[in-house]
């Protein structure tokens, strides 16, 4: 297990001896401890970008850059297994979905590895005669600060394309999750990518992450987290104009209309808000359900959510794990309780289920009905497995409610009348939204989100342009 800080192409000790503890969610056991940094560590890490910037990684062609990457990817799907049961023990995440996440991971190198030397600039017939084209330079040094949630994947979804367009990145990955990031710094390593180009420092959002959206050499800021956070780095990020993209919170509806495929709504539902304990900011948290078939939806989705296994990651058939700290769950449960005071009616779920370790933070899923739009457990990103269902009395209430939301990311809706399909997904006001199913995330396609829920698209050929400067080019023909 590597726990030193990652600099420089290498491993390092923290110079001030502190320590993050790392622990496992399922047992509340210590995993690890791993170098903290603070601001000078962040100094040291910038300072190795700077320098990696001016070396052979600026003078290597984006074609090799791209084999870099894809080499990447080659050793996080030789190393999968570890790699799985590290961010099992880290997350909390059920083995399986952890080993789908490492190749997801692998996926998205590989996409950009593919990708770093398909993306360039353009000529442009201007007035005057001459040639006018564009090119696409590197942003420079890029502070990529992730949540726990999705620690190894969402850091891919970062490095990749920021290392496609040639820039150094500094990846400050979560407190609480810090080890599948600096295992991915040594296999980077391991593939040839030059010393400083990729230099991974764990530690806390105030003074570590903070340091490096203030430091004065970085250039572009990409964040995944909260939206209270991300609105912070954003007011931090406006002294030096850096670029600033981010993937924050969400409030999604699913929408589901009376003419539905009810089975495949409901099973598709359940895992669309309790996947991953509902730690997940696409989770369609907000169930709009027609009136006409409000009560024989709510019943087949809460006799499935009973059915939800819930229960140790690292124990064959579990499907969902613990929550990720004493700290979330007390959130969540504070949420559970806000609830019930504000008179929705808890159906079932929202208790530690029997058989688990008595420190992990299990909780089984909640299902809310008689939810409304002005309760706390409506408007606010909940971050556990709670689903709040409210009726809906035709397809104009329906995008109503769907849109009374300070967020912006994710939707789902069912219905099979193609009409409906075109006037709602062009009405609801999100990044994405699928029809017929829960998916929210294809590596090739742009993903992110609108008002609360960030700015810019991350995934796809999008990405790219988040990594890079247009520099446009005129040369006179006189
Ligand atoms: P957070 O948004 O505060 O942290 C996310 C990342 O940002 C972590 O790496 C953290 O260390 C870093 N960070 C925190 N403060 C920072 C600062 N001032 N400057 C720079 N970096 C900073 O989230 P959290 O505290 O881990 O969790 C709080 C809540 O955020 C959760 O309960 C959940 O509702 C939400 N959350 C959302 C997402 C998402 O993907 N939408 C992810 C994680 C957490």
């Amino acid at each position: 297990m590597q726990t030193k800080l990652w600099i420089g192409g290498a491993a390092v000790a923290s110079r001030s001896g502190r320590t993050l503890p790392v622990f496992n969610p399922a047992d509340g056991g210590l995993l690890a401890r791993v170098a903290e940094g603070g601001a000078a560590v962040i100094d040291a890490a910038v300072s190795a970008a700077v320098k990696a910037a001016a070396g052979p990684w600026a003078r290597m062609s984006a074609r090799e850059r791209g084999k870099i990457l894809i080499r990447i990817a080659g050793l996080i799907r030789g190393n999968a297994e570890s790699l799985a049961l590290l961010e099992c023990r880290g997350a909390g995440k059920p083995l399986g979905d952890a080993r789908e996440e490492m190749n997801l991971a692998a996926d998205t190198f590989e996409y950009y590895g593919g990708a770093a030397n398909k993306h360039f600039g353009e000529t442009i017939p201007v007035a005057g005669g001459g040639l006018d084209y564009t090119l696409r330079e590197p942003v420079g040094v890029c502070g990529l600060i992730v949540p726990w949630n999705f620690p190894l994947v969402i850091a891919a979804w970062k490095v990749g394309p920021a290392l496609a367009c040639g820039n150094t990145v500094i990846l400050k990955p979560a407190p609480e999750t810090p080890l599948t990031a600096l295992a991915l710094a040594a296999l980077a390593a391991e593939a040839g990518l030059p010393e400083g180009v990729l230099n991974v420092v764990p530690g806390p959002g105030p003074g570590c992450g903070s340091a490096l959206v203030a430091h004065p050499l970085v250039r572009k800021i990409s964040f995944t987290g909260s939206t209270a956070t991300g609105a912070g780095i954003m007011r931090a990020a406006a002294d030096g104009i850096k670029r600033v993209s981010l993937e924050l919170g969400g409030k999604s509806p699913n929408i589901v209309f009376d003419d539905c495929d009810m089975a495949l709504c409901v099973e598709k539902s359940v895992w669309s808000v309790f996947y991953n304990a509902g730690q997940d900011c696409c989770a369609r948290s907000r169930v709009l359900v027609h009136r006409k078939i409000h009560d024989k939806f709510v019943e087949a989705l809460v006799a499935r959510a009973k059915r939800l296994v819930v229960g140790h990651p690292e124990k064959k058939g579990t499907q969902i794990g613990p929550l990720i700290s004493a700290r979330q769950y007390d959130k969540v449960a504070a949420y559970l309780a806000s609830g019930k005071a504000e008179g929705a009616e808890l159906l079932c779920g929202g208790a530690r289920p029997r058989g688990v370790p008595a420190k992990g933070h299990y909780m089984t899923p909640a299902i809310f009905s008689g939810a409304a739009a002005g309760m706390k457990i409506v408007r606010e990103e909940i971050f556990g497995p709670v689903a709040a269902v409210i009726p809906f009395k035709d397809e104009e209430e329906a995008i109503r409610l769907a849109n009374d939301s300070a967020y912006g990311l994710s939707a789902s809706v069912w219905t099979r009348d193609v009409g409906r399909v075109l006037r709602v997904t062009r009405a609801v006001q999100s990044g994405v939204i699928s029809v017929n199913t829960s998916s929210s995330v294809h590596l090739e396609a742009p993903f992110g989100g609108r008002k609360g829920s960030g700015l810019g698209r991350e995934l796809g050929l999008k990405a790219l342009d988040l990594y890079s400067e247009v520099k446009n080019v005129f040369i006179s023909d006189v």
